[in-house]
């Protein structure tokens, strides 16, 4: 085997969720979720950009597609290149400014290889990326795709603009990085104080009779919708200072992290 060309299975894998939704598990770190309705599809997230996410997506439908971003992390947001409109909250689209530097996209280099890329480009082109101009989402209420409507719902924590995607009809909630059964991480620049998150999860539990499974953005999902009271109770004990997290450094920044056995939560020490 030429070991230049990378082994496809690696890089993705793809899952149907139902006959017309779809997971796509990204170097088994980070999912991108494709919907398909019967007018539009639209791609929520476009990955590390190590992919070709639109031959991919192209290869599942030749529907006109929307692409929007859950959140504004690098992983999130590395593949917007290869489309030519991409919605974003406000709040988060300055971190995809932040983010497009060939010093990050050499450290993503290291970490999981030579890209596969789109036909014609070369490895020089995509670490010279340039970050493109987003479409805010702020104003979208929801996509129409036909015979689905994919909703928004801001759930500001992680980052002031993360949003949530909500498919009333086939009862799916798409959570990004908000809602984990791992790791949540409230400890970043962007991300809110605590009783900001708390009211995102209120929410959340006020419209979990719309949907069955909670689709986040990293492994493992589904998350049974039961999870967000979980949620609910821990971030109480935090504010209520019966949990105390544990100091910690992650991703080269200090926090205090919260252990709640099946998952924890990070926050800033002025998170409170
Ligand atoms: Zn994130």
């Amino acid at each position: 085997m030429n070991p230049a060309i990378p082994n496809q299975q690696d890089y993705y894998s793809i899952h149907s969720i139902t006959d017309s939704t779809f997971q796509i598990n990204l170097h088994n770190h980070v999912f991108a979720y494709l919907i398909v309705g019967s007018q539009k599809a639209l791609l929520i997230d476009t990955g590390w950009g190590t992919v070709d996410l639109k031959s991919i997506v192209e290869s599942l439908t030749s529907l006109p597609l929307i692409v929007a971003n859950t959140h504004g992390h690098l992983d999130h947001i590395y593949g917007n290149f290869q489309f030519q409109e991409v919605f974003i909250k406000e709040e988060d689209a300055m971190l995809i400014f932040f983010d497009y530097t060939k010093e990050k996209r050499e450290s993503i280099l290291k970490r999981f290889g030579e890209p596969i890329l789109p036909s014609g480009m070369t490895l020089d082109d995509w670490l010279n990326i340039k970050p493109q101009k987003s479409s805010f989402l702020n104003d979208v209420k929801y996509f129409d795709l036909g015979d689905r409507r994919i909703e928004t719902i801001d759930i500001p924590g992680h980052t002031k603009g993360s949003v949530a995607f909500l498919d009333r009809k086939e009862r799916l909630l798409f959570s990004g990085d908000s809602i984990l059964n791992a790791s949540i991480f409230l400890h970043f620049n962007l991300s809110t104080k605590l009783d900001v998150y708390q009211k995102s999860v209120d929410q959340l539990i006020a419209l979990s009779d719309s949907f069955d499974f909670i689709y986040p953005s990293h492994p493992a999902a589904p998350i049974d919708p039961s999870f967000l009271h979980k949620l609910k109770r821990a971030v109480e004990q935090i504010i209520q200072g019966e949990v105390v997290g544990e100091k910690r450094e992650i991703y080269g920044r200090q926090c205090l992290v919260c252990d709640f056995e099946e998952f924890e939560i990070s926050i800033r020490e002025d998170s409170l």
